[in-house]
């Protein structure tokens, strides 16, 4: 197992109580030097009334804490008692950095603490430590400074500028709402945002994933689960919007010493840039394995890779949410017992 973040947490469980001996059987190799997955590196003003809604870990539940408890907080205090709990052998800081075939049909997995050999991989690395930023003419040129929200530590360091925020996910909003309080903003999308009025239900949160998951079986890269729902008008954003602070610009053209400029003339001076330009897969460790396709993303059968059924990625493509990955970490157990242990009892 690669990662422990839900996702991997989830896997490891599921393992645990499918008979896969903790240690022996299975072990956890993470790169964060504490528990909490991505979590412990989200910007101290996401609390948990700001996120979309933590889905429990399997056979504990998510422990009540306060609506104003950064998420970097309680989730890394959450997952460490996960672990604990149910003495999961999670070794860090150990960061995967090649995985290679065996000549018996398994693997080779190469880390910072030494190498590792086994039957099966189930990758849970996430996307944290893959931030994506487009490339725009004239980025070298701008002066000012360029960032993306993994470097984002609170609007105060933007006091009486002007920010330019890109991208029309849910963390672009969020970051804007705060940036507006205290700075100039100016929001640029590529498309027009799509506002959701109601409150998410179940139904649309299916239709979003099986999108994501059409995508994966074809062989194309997942885009993001976030990406198809559309952004929700909570009461804070409702607020944003009625100061203004939610008027959307096209995409700029290009960067210049000083700002963002458009071909028609318009100018936008600028001290910073915010690319809330999402994430990708943090997959590099696995390029050995050459699992793209030519779509360019890598054909998936539930959380197997087609082709290659010892090889499951959880927490990727459909199943890149809490809720995702909870019920991903459970399938790919199941699946990884059918495969090395094809005579166990699977009533469990
Ligand atoms: P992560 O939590 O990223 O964990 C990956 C783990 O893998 C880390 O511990 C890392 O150290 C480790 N790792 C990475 N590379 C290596 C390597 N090479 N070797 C060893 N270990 C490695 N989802 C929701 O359901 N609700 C929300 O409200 C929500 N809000 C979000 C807000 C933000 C700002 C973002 C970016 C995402 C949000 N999501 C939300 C998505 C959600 O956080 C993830 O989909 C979910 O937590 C699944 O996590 P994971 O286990 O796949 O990855």
């Amino acid at each position: 197992m690669i990662g422990a973040g839900q996702a991997g947490l989830s896997a490891a469980h599921h393992l645990a109580r499918l008979g896969f001996a903790p240690g022996s059987g299975f072990v956890v190799l993470d790169a964060d030097a504490r528990p909490g997955g991505a979590w412990q590196h989200r910007w101290p003003s996401l609390t948990l009334a700001r996120t979309h809604h933590v889905h429990d870990l399997p056979g504990l539940p998510f422990p009540p804490a306060g609506d104003d408890v950064p998420v970097a907080d309680a989730v890394p205090a959450y997952f460490a008692a996960y672990e604990r709990r149910f003495a999961l052998p999670v070794h860090r800081p150990v960061r995967v950095t090649a995985v290679r075939r065996a000549g018996d049909g398994g693997f080779f997995v190469e880390a910072s603490a030494g190498d590792w050999t086994a039957r099966a991989v189930v990758n849970a690395t996430g996307t944290w430590t893959r931030p994506f930023v487009p490339r725009y003419p004239g980025q070298e040129l701008f002066a000012g400074r360029q960032l993306h929200p993994v470097d984002y530590r609170g609007a105060a360091e933007f006091a009486g500028q002007s920010v330019v925020v890109v991208g029309g996910g849910a963390s672009a909003v969020q970051l804007l709402g705060e940036i507006a309080e205290v700075a100039t903003t100016t929001w640029v999308t590529r498309r027009p945002p799509v506002w959701r009025e109601e409150p998410f239900d179940p139904e649309a949160g299916r239709a979003a994933v099986a999108l994501v998951a059409d995508a994966v079986r074809e062989g194309r890269s997942p885009g993001s689960v976030v990406g198809v729902t559309g952004l929700v008008v909570t009461p804070w954003v409702r607020a944003a919007r009625d100061r203004g602070v939610l008027d959307r610009l096209p995409m700029f053209d290009r960067l210049t010493r000083d700002g963002v400029a458009w071909d028609d003339g318009r100018f936008v001076r600028a001290d910073a840039v915010l690319w809330a330009t999402g994430f990708r897969a943090a997959l590099g460790h696995l390029a050995p394995l050459q699992l793209r396709g030519p779509g360019g993303g890598i054909r998936m059968d539930g959380t197997a890779v087609v082709g290659e059924p010892r090889v499951h990625l959880v927490g990727y493509g459909p199943s890149a949410s809490t809720v995702g990955a909870s019920r991903a970490g459970r399938a790919a157990a199941v699946e990884l017992r059918r495969l090395l242990h094809p005579d166990a009892d699977l009533s469990r």
